[in-house]
């Protein structure tokens, strides 16, 4: 993702020239392009007019520097703010502070979102760096959610806590607890219903089993295909329930990646991790630096 604005933004600086100071109107032929490459990049219009007006006021005036050229200055202050708007630094998952209680991950997100998926692979992730996760299949309006997840738990030999289709959601997270204590397991990580859309009813249950088992870290899982979208995704869930976390999949296809940059800065929940294919080591904790590179190229 992002190839489009990283070839438009090499494309528009390399014509700025070797001048010694940057003027008003370099920047701003440059920052004409940065806003459409970000706007087609699929980033969330008041984003890009706040990020365009904090390059612009950093790059006017500024004395280049003998070692770059005025593009190459441009492209680093563009390049500081991105890493800026993703949030600086990896923010690292949440972890229980009391030995006697567990980690509890809570996965929420519309259907499709990679939910399943990625808790099989946040639990394998966890098991490499030493925790002894139990997957818990709480999503029972679908069956097949259920199915998925116990064939990816004895793919891995990771424990799956599941109840069928007829136990509410919040008795079974509380029940999971209760087996993860018994079990020793430190790590527990709950996969929830999704929705094609933002439900009441599903947004209500997400509440109760958030009361009844007080999560470590609710996480957002959001499929990066669905662009502009994801921002009232991530907004009316942060309405709902407190996210501590968001997690976008699907990176390797060929999304726009521009909820990226939006979804960070209208929620302030900064994203912890990148689904990036459908195998369950395909996950990367996620590092705003890096995906800054990856922008610029
Ligand atoms: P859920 O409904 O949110 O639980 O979504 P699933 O985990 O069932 O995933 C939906 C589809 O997306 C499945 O076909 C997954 O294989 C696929 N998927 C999940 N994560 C990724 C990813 O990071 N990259 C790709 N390419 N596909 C993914």
């Amino acid at each position: 993702m992002f190839e489009n604005l990283s070839d438009r933004l090499t494309d528009v600086f390399n014509r700025l020239g070797s001048k010694g100071r940057l003027t008003e109107s370099d920047v701003d032929a440059g920052l004409r392009e940065v806003r459409l490459a970000l706007l087609e990049a699929d980033v969330n219009f008041k984003v890009v007019k706040d990020f365009v007006a904090r390059v612009r006021e950093q790059a006017i005036g500024e004395e280049v520097t003998k070692s770059l050229t005025p593009g190459q200055q441009v492209i680093k202050i563009v390049h500081d703010e991105l890493v800026h708007l993703l949030g600086d630094a990896n923010v690292p998952i949440n972890e229980s502070k009391n030995r006697e209680q567990p980690t509890i991950v809570m996965l929420v997100g519309l259907q499709g979102a990679g939910k399943t998926t990625m808790a099989a692979k946040l639990a394998l992730y966890m098991r490499k760096k030493g925790k002894t996760p139990l997957l818990v299949a709480a999503d029972i309006y679908r069956p097949a959610a259920i199915k998925q997840l116990e064939t990816l738990g004895k793919q891995l030999n990771i424990p799956v806590f599941s109840e069928g289709t007829e136990v509410a959601p919040p008795d079974i997270a509380e029940h999971a607890l209760r087996q993860a204590r018994i079990n020793g397991n430190n790590f527990v990580i709950v996969d929830t219903a999704g929705r094609l859309q933002i439900d009441e009813r599903l947004m209500g249950e997400l509440q109760q089993v958030v009361e009844r088992i007080g999560p470590t870290e609710i996480m957002l899982v959001v499929d990066a295909m669905i662009g502009q979208e994801s921002v009232k995704v991530a907004e009316a869930f942060h309405a709902k329930v407190p996210l501590t976390g968001l997690i976008m999949t699907k990176i390797d296809g060929d999304a726009r990646g521009g909820a990226a940059l939006s979804m960070r800065e209208v929620t302030g929940v900064p994203i912890k991790f990148l689904g990036t294919g459908e195998k369950t080591d395909a996950i990367e904790p996620f590092h705003p630096d890096r995906l800054a590179q990856r922008i610029l190229g």
